[in-house]
């Protein structure tokens, strides 16, 4: 959660380098202003370096990282795609932006898609599966890349959280076709608004780079304005102050977790002892970011006391309860592609996931001291839940 909090004289100092070089606020050309300052084009090749990967491309928002990943692998009209049912909306908008149909499928007890129950909604139109890598931690991604792989399904990783954390010591993000990443004002890293998307593979980054920006190939050889040309495309271009940003925050990525991560044990010490308390579980080998601490508890009503409990000692909650109905495909009546895909009834589509979702509370983690009182939380939550 804290790129926010970590914003500082750094990022200043890159947003005042843009304009001390000549103002350009645009990430192509006018070669001769902007005395050699790239700074969206920094953010990229930093980003790929720091993740491992040949390739990055920054885009206006995550959500527009994984429409212009759908349309780099030619996902659209007539295929439907996998997705969790307990994601943010953005997941299920970008499929349906590509002209798509989202499936939802349950999630388990670690609150990511529970692989077990990818065979069954799978269809015959299905090309896709999006995994997101829910409050920090990781999807169970040996199963399902197995999956994606005995089926011939591409795998896109919605890393919009999860950002730095790893499966089996390799990176979020690195584990399927694409990985996408967000920079909203509440992620992990921010850029006020902004996203990426990471490539292995050369093609798909072409095929993206150039959907990205109008179909642009930014051919070396012409000038922009008589580029070559091969598809039609969008406009989702990150500009150059938030390409600044984005330099100074990656430089504090490491920092960000390792703060998330103390925060968390500290959290996680305290209240795990309590009576009533079971904590989320992760699969083997995860290394999360902890971006929220995530509990059990074991009624709705007693999550729903824990809200009122933390509300009445100046600590909200974050997503779960707070804002489920964001993040739950069960409510998404507003889509009609979604209800469809689920017969018209998506109040029963999800038993596992309800019950689940219903008894859990997420805490927001943050880095700044003293932020989280784990001793006031702890009490909060020990009176809430009757221990
Ligand atoms: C934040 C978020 C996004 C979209 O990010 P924006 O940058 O706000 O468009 C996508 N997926 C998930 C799971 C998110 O939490």
């Amino acid at each position: 959660m804290p790129g926010y909090e970590a914003l500082g004289p750094e990022e200043l100092a890159e947003v005042m380098r843009v304009f001390e070089s000549g103002g350009v606020l645009f990430r192509h050309g006018f070669d001769n202003l902007r005395g050699g300052n790239y700074a969206v084009r920094d953010f990229e090749t930093g980003f790929a370096a720091k993740f491992g990967v040949p390739r990055a491309l920054a885009v206006t928002s995550g959500t527009a990282a994984l429409r212009v990943a759908l349309a780099a692998v030619g996902v659209g009209k007539g295929d439907s795609v996998l997705i969790p049912a307990f994601t943010f909306v953005a997941t299920a908008e970008a499929v349906i932006e590509a002209g798509a149909v989202p499936i939802a499928v349950e999630v388990d007890d670690t609150l990511t898609m529970d692989p077990n129950a990818l065979d069954a909604a799978c269809r015959p139109d299905t090309k896709a599966v999006i995994v997101v890598h829910m409050l920090g931690v990781p999807a169970d991604l040996r199963r399902i890349s197995s999956f994606c792989e005995e089926r011939g399904l591409t795998l896109i990783e919605d890393t919009a959280w999860g950002c730095g954390a790893t499966l089996d010591d390799r990176l979020l993000g690195t584990w399927g076709r694409m990985g996408t990443f967000s920079f909203d004002y509440a992620k992990t890293l921010t850029t006020g608004e902004g996203g990426m998307i990471i490539f292995p593979d050369e093609g798909d980054y072409v095929r993206a780079a150039a959907w990205h920006d109008h179909g642009h190939e930014n051919n070396p050889v012409v000038p922009r304005w008589e580029d070559t040309r091969a598809s039609s495309g969008f406009n989702y271009r990150m500009m150059e102050l938030q390409g600044a940003v984005g330099n100074a925050q990656l430089r504090k990525l490491d920092a960000i977790i390792d703060g998330q991560r103390t925060r968390h044990a500290e959290l996680r010490e305290v209240l795990e002892s309590i009576p009533g308390v079971t904590w989320r579980a992760e699969p083997s080998g995860s290394n999360p970011s902890c971006d929220a601490a995530v509990f059990f508890t074991p009624t709705p009503q007693a999550a729903r006391d824990c809200r009122d409990a933390l509300l009445a000692v100046g600590f909200g909650t974050k997503i779960l309860p707070e804002a489920v109905t964001w993040h739950f495909a069960k409510t998404w009546t507003h889509m009609p592609e979604l209800v469809a895909a689920h017969g018209g009834d998506l109040e029963s589509a999800f038993p596992n996931s309800d019950a689940l979702l219903t008894r859990a509370v997420a805490l927001p983690i943050t880095i700044a001291p003293g932020a989280v009182r784990p001793d006031v939380i702890g009490a909060a939550v020990a009176s809430a839940l009757g221990s």
